[in-house]
């Protein structure tokens, strides 16, 4: 039985994952198994209940093709964000769906406390019937900060220090709990769908409250030597400028980029405060020509595009996607990126590089932490290997997450940490 486990059935399962509605011969492609492995994997996910047929397509040549789906239903998972405003918890399916959403303000003098994150959810766990309560596998994590070997969570704008955030979810909720840096769950959860699906060399660019990347590198996450690797927005832009930069130096690329700093920019120039003090506004002003706005953004799009100059030259990236507060003016920002590059750069590395906003919005790092606890439940030894093993699915109600694995959280949480979260 020990076959029913193996990685071919498992990369089934992640590619039913990935593409939806999925057809054979998409599974096929997506894996690179053969066509022979990719039904029989289908034949063990459908009898254990894990996958549907969900239809047809039309497909080349007038022959229809058979859909398939993971069963939404099949299990369940809480994802969390610990952003720095706010805290949103979700349930989603197994396909990652959000279910239901809870979500709670991180106020700036008192952070949030972790019997609200306990609240949260319980909230989102409400409302299942025992037998689907049943079926919750687990929860995933996207944290801001830095947590170290024992789970134990420090992170500025929450107002944690040393918070044993891991043993107090999985004590509170009885579940495994995976935990991620939130970069990393952008990323993740970008690989599933999108330009970033399937690319090998890519950057992810966040700017928002603050500005960093995130490097995948020949298929690879690249943490650096103590998980601080993609700090770009403390790389120095312009060495003579005045911005303050809240690492102490100035002319920071984040101390011209952050959404603080683009809105303190326009104050600065104007006098007077944006209606709404947001940088959503500063946008919407340098669509309506305001010199002031424009200038500003001007100033953005000449300092990321030289930061991203330097990275383009070190890493030959085939993707960058730019996601947080800066998607809101891609249009305005991407065409003054690509002048920069275009000016600064091997025009040999700019001809397969595409420059790109994300797509998933604000909901991205919720579904990276479902994306990572799916993960870690499907590649685990036990989940998938005991549930195929019933051969009879979890109709009746009963529980699917194996015996052992509730008898054991801690273990297997240990078993299943990600080495180089840290940061
Ligand atoms: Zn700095």
């Amino acid at each position: 039985m020990a076959a029913v486990a193996d990685n071919w059935l498992r990369s089934v399962l992640m590619a039913l994952h990935r593409i939806r509605p999925a057809t054979r011969t998409a599974l096929v492609e997506d894996t690179g198994l053969n066509a022979a492995s990719v039904s029989r994997g289908l034949q063990v996910l459908l009898d254990a209940g894990l996958a549907v047929k969900t239809g047809e397509l039309d497909s080349i040549g007038g022959r229809r093709s058979e859909t398939l789906s993971l069963n939404p239903e099949a299990g369940y998972f809480v994802a969390v964000d610990l952003e720095g405003t706010r805290v949103r918890c979700a349930r989603t399916d197994m396909l990652g769906d959000v279910q239901r959403m809870w979500e709670a303000p991180v106020r700036p003098e008192k952070g949030i406390s972790l019997t609200q994150v306990h609240r949260g959810i319980e909230s989102v766990l409400s409302g299942l019937t025992s037998a689907a309560a049943r079926r919750v596998l687990a929860i995933g994590v996207s944290f801001p900060g830095l947590v170290d070997s024992s789970g134990r969570l420090t992170a500025v704008n929450l107002h944690w220090k040393d918070v044993p955030l891991e043993e107090e979810l999985a004590r509170r909720h009885g579940l495994p709990v995976y935990l991620e840096q939130d970069s990393v769950t952008g990323i993740r959860a970008e690989q599933v769908d999108g330009p970033a699906a399937g690319a090998r060399n890519w950057i992810y660019l966040l700017a928002g409250n603050g500005v960093g990347v995130g490097l995948v590198i020949d298929g690879r996450y690249v943490h650096g030597g103590r998980g601080m690797a993609g700090e770009m927005g403390h790389v120095v832009i312009e060495p003579e400028a005045a911005d303050l930069c809240q690492c102490g130096n100035r002319g920071c690329l984040e101390a011209i980029t952050s959404s603080p700093n683009i809105v303190r920019q326009y104050i600065e120039r104007t006098g007077r405060r944006p209606m709404a003090a947001e940088v959503t506004e500063v946008f919407s002003r340098a669509r309506q020509a305001d010199p002031a706005a424009v200038e500003v953004i001007d100033r953005v799009g000449r300092a990321f595009g030289l930061a991203l100059s330097h990275a383009v030259s070190i890493l030959n990236p085939e993707l960058i996607l730019l996601t947080g507060d800066i998607v809101g003016a891609a249009d305005l920002i991407i065409p003054r990126i690509q002048r920069e590059l275009a000016q600064r750069t091997l025009p040999q590395l700019l001809d397969n590089l595409t420059l790109c906003a994300s797509r998933l919005g604000p909901d991205v790092r919720l579904r990276g932490a479902a994306t990572l606890a799916f993960d870690r439940i499907v590649n685990g030894p036990d989940w998938l290997p005991q549930l195929c093993r019933k051969g009879t699915g979890f109709a009746g109600g009963d529980s699917i997450i194996p015996r052992s694995q509730q008898a054991s959280r801690r273990s297997l949480r240990r078993s299943h940490r990600d080495g180089g979260r840290s940061r």
